[in-house]
């Protein structure tokens, strides 16, 4: 039996990176998928054949998770094409970085508005339906910079803190209809994003790391099927820590 077994989950932020190693660890898991994506429309369908190709139901959708509304009417069409969302993975997320003394006003809303805001829109979406089902897991993508700060990303440690606070609030209210929710905090996991930094660099930070090396995105998955799964069903308001032993 698979840890998924005929759920359907709804990932945000799948095209790429950690989203896309979620979506293909939870179709691996026997997940119904659902995802979105700002604007790769060719990756997302590439996604949607190779998850379908696993045996299961598919579907990418543009939606821009930052946006409110357009975030409800998402929902309604994800219930729609799939009767429901169990597990809902807020994993959408951006960097703006740069010093405090030069951020400007619109860096700081761009990372509020798609890192934390984002979780509001979405968790308000699916509320009702999980309600309904008196069951649900939420599962928020913080970051270790979100629990330690960084210098240059005021912004962006500023939105993954809100997310645990926010995570916790969450399990709070909705404990007793069986809702639960997590965040997960990645330290440093190599993407297409990281492949573009310094060699040297990124050596340098595999070494400070006490597992001696950067996470995968396949890492954080694992992390998002246990949360997601029946594994979990006691666990609600915390945050794990996918990080090699980076902050301990
Ligand atoms: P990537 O930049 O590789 O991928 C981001 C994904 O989010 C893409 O699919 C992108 O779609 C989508 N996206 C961006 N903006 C929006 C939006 N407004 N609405 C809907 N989808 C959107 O990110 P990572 O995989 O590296 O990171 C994923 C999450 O993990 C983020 O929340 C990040 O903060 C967090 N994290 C990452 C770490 C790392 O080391 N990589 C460490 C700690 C946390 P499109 O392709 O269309 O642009």
């Amino acid at each position: 039996m698979k840890l998924l077994e005929g759920k359907v989950a709804l990932i945000t932020g799948a095209t790429r990176g950690i989203g896309r190693g979620i979506a293909q660890a939870y179709a691996a898991q026997g997940a119904n998928v659902a995802f979105t994506y700002a604007s790769s429309a060719a990756k997302a369908e590439a996604l949607e054949k190779e998850l379908a190709e696993t045996g299961i139901t598919a579907k990418g959708y543009q939606s821009n998770a930052g946006d409110f509304d357009a975030s409800q009417d998402l929902v309604t069409q994800v219930v729609k094409d799939f009767g429901t969302v169990d597990i809902l993975i807020n994993n959408a997320g951006i960097t703006r970085d740069t010093l405090l003394m030069r951020m400007s006003e619109e860096q700081w809303d761009e990372v509020m508005q798609t890192n934390l805001k984002s979780a509001f829109n979405l968790t308000k979406a699916v509320l009702r339906t999980m309600l309904k089902a008196r069951s649900g897991s939420i599962i928020n993508m913080s970051s270790v910079v979100g629990v330690k700060g960084n210098a240059g990303q005021a912004n962006y440690a500023a939105s993954k803190a809100g997310i645990l606070g926010f995570t916790k609030s969450v399990a709070l209210e909705l404990g007793s209809r069986n809702i639960r929710c997590n965040a997960i905090a990645p330290g440093f996991i190599e993407t297409e994003m990281t492949d573009a930094l310094d060699a040297d660099t990124v050596q340098g930070w595999r070494e400070a790391i006490p597992l001696k090396r950067g996470g995968t995105p396949e890492d954080v998955a694992n992390a998002c099927v246990f949360l997601g799964s029946d594994m979990s069903t006691y666990i609600t308001g915390q945050t794990l820590n996918v990080d090699g032993g980076m902050l301990t």
